[in-house]
Order: structure tokens, then C-alpha cells, then sequence
């Protein structure tokens, strides 16, 4: 499925083909921190069809519960979330942020990883008052 994406100033942009049948939950605790809120959506696109078109991301290079050491692309100056990959080369998959994509809304995730540190509440989100907006 063809994509596209910027982060929230617009300073980094991006072009890929992404597999929406392997788009994902994590709700890891390092998702959670690195998004600040309950979990990331990702969705992976092999290297070569993954294309930075304008900008230049910075990367954070994080330690995995396996050991890997993987890179945390994002925007220097809006702090939005990319990508990651990993921290080595050469890179084969990037995961990327499914909500930096202009098709989000057609990206459905297939699976929930992690999800033993999932939080409580997300299960009950449902009977939480809806508000359509603020
Ligand atoms: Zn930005
Ligand atoms: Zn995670």
C-alpha cells in the first residue's frame, strides 16, 4: 500500500510502501514512554521502499529487550516520531509511524505485541464519555 507522511511542522516528509496487513499495536513500556501516551501503531516498509523526501530525521538509539540496539527516527524540531530501524547496517525494515501517515485512517492493525505491560484502561475505552470534540 502506497503512503505518504510529514511530521506535525512539516520539515520532514516521506514517501513508502507499507505492508497494512503486518500493521501493529506495541504496547511496550519504551512505546510508551517514546510516544508519552498508552501505545505506538506501526507499520513496516522494506528499506527500499521507504524514502525520506524532504528533511533530515535525527535518530535515537535505544536498547530493545532483546539487546538490539534500535534508531528512533524523529523530528528535531516537532518532536514527531518517524520511524525506527535498526541502529546498524545495512537497514532492511523501517516501522513506521502509522499516525504520521496521510492514509491512517485506512491503516488497521492486525496484531497487539507486548501487550502484558498494555494499560488497564484501554479495555474500558469504550465507557469512557465521548466528547466529538474538546
Ligand atoms: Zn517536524
Ligand atoms: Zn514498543
Amino acid at each position: 500500500m502506497h503512503v505518504d507522511g510529514s511530521c506535525h511542522c512539516g520539515a520532514i516528509q516521506y514517501e513508502a510502501e507499507i505492508d497494512p496487513d503486518a500493521a501493529m499495536i506495541c504496547h511496550c513500556t519504551d512505546c510508551q514512554t517514546l510516544s508519552s501516551t498508552a501505545f505506538r501503531v506501526n507499520a513496516p516498509a522494506n528499506a527500499k521502499d521507504f524514502s525520506i523526501i524532504k528533511g533530515n530525521p535525527k535518530e535515537y538509539v535505544k536498547f530493545g529487550e532483546s539487546g538490539r540496539r534500535r534508531a528512533q527516527g524523529f523530528c528535531s524540531n516537532c518532536g514527531t516520531q518517524i520511524y525506527a530501524t535498526s541502529a546498524e547496517e545495512p537497514r532492511t525494515i523501517f516501522m513506521i509511524r502509522v499516525g504520521t501517515m496521510t492514509q491512517r485512517a485506512k491503516v488497521t492493525p492486525k496484531i497487539q505485541a507486548w501487550h502484558r505491560s498494555s494499560l488497564k484502561w484501554l479495555g474500558q475505552l469504550s465507557e469512557i464519555p465521548a466528547l466529538e470534540k474538546t
